[in-house]
């Protein structure tokens, strides 16, 4: 199978499983009981928040370790403590509009931008202009996982920044394919296991101390009361594990990635000269390409190349298992024919030439022949 869809998912890396597996059958212990075995498990709970703390210099104390990056973004936006007026997009992910549309019901007020025509990210001048007396909170993604397309995250949290507004980042699909700088005005950033080569079951964020926030789950001292309940440990060594790989291997990745992506957009404009990239002169992640091919139906060629071995992506599941254009590609303004005609390819570190050659051929010859 060549796997072109790690915008979704990315497989474990072998390192992680070597790391995180014997404990299933060696580590018995909880991190919270204080004999031997216990201690033992507390260890392997320091050690990671220390990998991941040091990777992104907080404090261990700043790590708030979560199910995924869906739980970590509930927790912060209905936990926020301020209540106010607050900014966002509406090219972000369910994981944040859901919990802003439940905040709205209670009362909160909230704007929801979209990008300015032809361009698939939010400008710093939108959000300023957006921010009333009463804002107290933004929360943006650092990077699009349908279109890569980045969003400029230094000028958002200086704008923040100066105006004493919290700043929220979903940084799902940017770690792993970009190096993450936490700017002054970031407050909390977002980040998921499963994308960068870790287990499923694991995200965490980092909190830093101007962001306000009660817990949403209670029921233990864990965390220091920030999340109740006992620690996945295996899994939380497995996300400190895929952080000690991506410190080992971001630039060459981030080259490599960019490489065959570029590659991979080249080939098929080759046999089809004229597609879209979206966001193609816009700052992209390296790993992601959304794609139009006018007068192709994407869901028939996504499955087309799932016959053919080939897994991609494209538009969003209906309820009655067909599938919907893309909400964010609507969202930036493109037509609905134009969204149904696209599809995502999202690469990974493991990704190889032969694999993106192979996906330039067996498009070429779908367009050619079996869709022609
Ligand atoms: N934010 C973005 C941009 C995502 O792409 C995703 C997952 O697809 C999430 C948040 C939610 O992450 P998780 O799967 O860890 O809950």
């Amino acid at each position: 199978m060549i796997y072109l869809d790690n915008n979704s998912t990315t497989a474990c890396d072998p390192y992680v499983q070597e790391m995180m597996f014997p404990l299933y059958s060696k580590l018995i212990g909880n991190a919270s009981s204080i004999h031997g075995v216990g201690r033992e498990a507390k260890c392997h709970l320091v050690n990671s928040l220390k990998i991941i703390a040091s990777y992104f210099h907080v404090k261990e104390s700043e790590i708030l370790l979560t199910s995924g990056a869906t739980e970590a973004l509930n927790i912060l936006i209905q936990g926020f403590l301020k209540p106010g007026h607050i900014i966002t997009s509406t090219l972000e992910h369910l994981a944040v509009l859901e919990p802003l549309q439940r905040l709205e019901k209670r009362g909160w007020q909230v704007t929801y931008l979209s990008p300015k025509h032809g361009l698939g990210a939010i400008l710093p001048e939108q959000v300023e202009q957006a921010i009333r007396p009463d804002t107290t909170l933004i929360v943006l993604m650092a990077a699009n996982n349908e279109t890569g397309i980045k969003t400029d995250i230094e000028s958002i949290a200086h704008i923040a920044f100066g105006r004493e507004i919290a700043f929220l980042v979903d940084g799902v699909a940017q770690l792993g394919k970009d190096p993450i700088v936490l700017f002054k005005g970031i407050s909390a950033i977002c980040f998921s296991g499963h994308k960068i080569h870790g287990p499923p079951g694991i995200g965490f964020a980092i909190v830093r101390k101007q962001f306000p926030f009660e817990s949403l789950i209670l029921g233990g001292p864990q965390q220091n009361g920030k999340r109740g309940g006992t620690e996945n440990l295996p899994a939380i060594v497995g996300l400190a594990s895929a952080i000690t790989r991506l410190d080992q291997t971001l630039n060459d990745a981030i080259l490599r990635m960019e490489m065959l992506r570029n590659r991979l957009e080249e080939g098929l404009q080759e046999i089809c000269p004229n597609l879209i990239v979206y966001g193609k002169n816009q700052k992209r992640v390296c790993n992601t390409t959304n794609i139009c091919f006018p007068g192709v139906e994407g869901e028939t060629l996504l499955i087309h190349l799932d016959l053919a071995g080939i897994g991609v992506s494209h538009g969003s599941a209906c309820s009655s298992g067909g599938l919907l254009a893309s909400r964010v590609l609507l969202n930036m303004g493109i037509d609905q024919k134009s969204s149904l005609s696209s599809l995502r390819f999202s690469l990974s570190r493991y990704t190889t030439v032969a694999e993106i050659e192979k996906t330039i051929e067996t498009i070429a010859n779908l367009l050619h022949v079996a869709l022609a």
